[in-house]
This record gives C-alpha cells, sequence and structure tokens, in this order.
C-alpha cells in the first residue's frame, strides 16, 4: 500500500471523553462528511460502542442511512437537507429532520414525522427569523417536535457574540416551552463548549474537537485521531542547478537528496503547500521541493536517512492539521475532508 490514514479509534474515545466532561450535557456526534474524512460508520460504531454518545448528526439522508444500514441505533439528526430529498429514507430509517423554514414544516407535518426545529439567532443560514417566530409556534401545535437548535457563527473567536446568540435563542426556546417542555435544545459547536454555558441547553454537538483538534485557544489537549502516511517511491540525488517539478519553481544550487513521496493533491494534500509544507521521513522534517503533483510530492532529505519505500507521515503529532492549515489560510476541517478516496482508511480497533 503506498498511501494510507490511520484512524486511531482510542484517541476517538479519549478525545469524546473529555469533551463529555467539558460540556456537561448530552453530546450529539457530528459525523457529517464521512466523518469529517475519517470514516462515519466506524467512529459511529464505535462512539455507541464505547461512550454514552446520546446520537449523531449528519448533513443528508444518505449519510443517515448509511449509518442505519450498518446498524446504528442511536437516533441521527439530519441538518442540512430537504424533507423531499429524504421522504425515501425517513420513516424506514428513523431520520430525524431538521426543519428550517415554512416549506419543510408543511412536509413534515403531511408525514406526521419528529423533528427538531432550528433557529435562525444571527447565523444568516437556515433557521426561522424572530419575525417569523409567531407564525412558526402557530404551526407547530399539532406537530411531533421533538427538539429544537441554533448554530453559532463566531463561538471559537467571539464570547460577546455568542451570547448573543444564546440570549436570542433563550427567546424563542421561553416561548416554545409554554407548549413543548420537554423537547432537546442545543446550539454549542466544538468551540462553543469551553463556554460551559447552561441553563435551556440538553445537548452539544461536537465535530472537530471529537477527531482531536482543538477549536481555539483555552481548549482542552486533544489527540489528533487521524494520521496521514505515503511511501517514498524513490531517492536520489539530483546536480547543482537542476530544476524539481513542474514550473521549475524550485531549483538546486548544490547536490540535493531528494525522495519522491507518493501523496499528492489527487489524495487532498494542498498544492498552496508547494515550496512550503514539510513531511516527516525518520524523524526529521524534510522541506517540499516544487510544486506539489496529483500523485506525488518531492522532498529534501538531504541529512536524513531515508530509503525507497519507507514511510513518510503527511500529517500525524508532529504536523497537525491544525498548523498546516493555518500556514496556508485554511481551516483543518478543508484538510481532513479533503483526504480523498483513494487514501485507504486503516482502522486502529480500540
Ligand atoms: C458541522 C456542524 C457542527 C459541528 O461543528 P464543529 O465545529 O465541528 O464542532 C455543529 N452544528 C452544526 C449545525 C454543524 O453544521
Amino acid at each position: 500500500m503506498l498511501r494510507w490514514a490511520e484512524v486511531h479509534l482510542d484517541r476517538l474515545i479519549r478525545n469524546f471523553k473529555k469533551i463529555e466532561e467539558l460540556s456537561k450535557k448530552r453530546i450529539y456526534a457530528v459525523v457529517k462528511a464521512n466523518a469529517y474524512g475519517h470514516g462515519s460508520v466506524q467512529v459511529a460504531k464505535t462512539l455507541e460502542e464505547n461512550t454514552s454518545v446520546y446520537g449523531f448528526c449528519v448533513a443528508t439522508y444518505e449519510e443517515g442511512a448509511e449509518l442505519r444500514q450498518s446498524g446504528i441505533k442511536k437516533p441521527i439528526l439530519v441538518m442540512s437537507s430537504t424533507i423531499s430529498e429524504g421522504k425515501k429514507f425517513l420513516k424506514e430509517y428513523r431520520l430525524t429532520p431538521v426543519v428550517y423554514d415554512f416549506d419543510e414544516l408543511k412536509l413534515v407535518k403531511e408525514l406526521s414525522v419528529s423533528f427538531h426545529l432550528k433557529i435562525d439567532t444571527g447565523m444568516g443560514r437556515l433557521g426561522f427569523l424572530e419575525s417569523e417566530w409567531n407564525k412558526l409556534l402557530e404551526e407547530i401545535r399539532e406537530t411531533k417536535l421533538i427538539g429544537v437548535m441554533t448554530h453559532f457563527s463566531s463561538a471559537d473567536e467571539d464570547y460577546e457574540y455568542t451570547k448573543f446568540q444564546l440570549k436570542k435563542f433563550k427567546s424563542f426556546v421561553d416561548k416554545l416551552k409554554r407548549k413543548f417542555n420537554k423537547v432537546e435544545v442545543h446550539s454549542e459547536n466544538s468551540a462553543a463548549v469551553r463556554f460551559k454555558l447552561n441553563g435551556i441547553l440538553t445537548h452539544s454537538r461536537v465535530g472537530l474537537s471529537l477527531y482531536g483538534v482543538e477549536p481555539c485557544e483555552g481548549y482542552p489537549k486533544l489527540e489528533q485521531v487521524m494520521e496521514v502516511k505515503a511511501k517514498v517511491l524513490t531517492v536520489k540525488e539530483l546536480p547543482p542547478n537542476f530544476s524539481v517539478s513542474y514550473s521549475r519553481t524550485y531549483r538546486t544550487n548544490k547536490k540535493e537528496r531528494i525522495a519522491v513521496v507518493s501523496f499528492g493533491y489527487a489524495d487532498g494534500y494542498p498544492r498552496e503547500l508547494s515550496n512550503r509544507g514539510k513531511f516527516l521521513l525518520n524523524g526529521e522534517l524534510c522541506p517540499i521541493r516544487g510544486k506539489v503533483c496529483m500523485d506525488m510530492t518531492v522532498v529534501s532529505v538531504n541529512n536524513v536517512k531515508v530509503e525507497k519505500d519507507d514511510t513518510a507521515i503527511i500529517y500525524g503529532e508532529e504536523i497537525p492539521f491544525k498548523e498546516v492549515s493555518k500556514e496556508i489560510g485554511k481551516i483543518p476541517y478543508e484538510l481532513m475532508c479533503s483526504i480523498s478516496q483513494r487514501v485507504r482508511r486503516i482502522y486502529v480497533e480500540v
């Protein structure tokens, strides 16, 4: 195997326990987008079997159906799809829709299924605006409403705005509770969990931190769950003044030993890291030379003991998603979600 991603499920469990401790609420594990590239089935199974996870959040009905087909039993919330997409799965797979506008509300009423409501308290994306609340409260009277949520836009960087959103959310929840007093109430993503918000909230919805990336300062230390690795295809010494890779953006000034690593942008490695990124080989950080290619990347290994077939670490403890993403103005979510299908996931069991 030339390229693979090790998914350390023991770390996932330890991260979960830390977050649960911090949140002091029931936890929805966010496993959308194939669990941020980690494999949603394995992640959900591991959490269901080894922790007190309450349920799972996905983006689409297909994602939810896949979890049910593989035996996941706990509640699954579908956060960003439409009822018309979900009609054929909804009941069969016990998937819970999130209703964010009146068209969706009409459809869940027709289907008579349980659902959560989404309120827009300042994200400006999905959810009912304050001006719609009165009509909404009228129209949900005879429904199977079981939860209500909102989403914070800036919990990683702005406590004041987060408090503003929470206050607005509370004003809706207070009205709602006159009729529905047992609903689940949730709004915290990974970053918000550290604020220890309490009062109305019953559940948290965490993604990033489960996978071992601290979303911001002031967060407990977590363990990155994924380690991405690839083999060295060949090692050789280039002569002085020899150019490397497409467009000749790097040129040796003296003799230079290089290793060609079988990992490129088709594997999800950002091309922006051309001449910038580093891979870890034999314990040493080796700088990338020239442009990242589709299937390969060249690194300098002048003073490192490296041979053909050695393993390079692309992302791991010493090259965390968080640091690498910062370097190129991306977020760790993007790097994780980009690791492509071609990179086989290897599960390190609990
Ligand atoms: C993705 C998502 C989350 C999880 O966010 P993290 O920052 O990964 O914890 C929570 N809620 C909603 C609505 C989301 O879309």
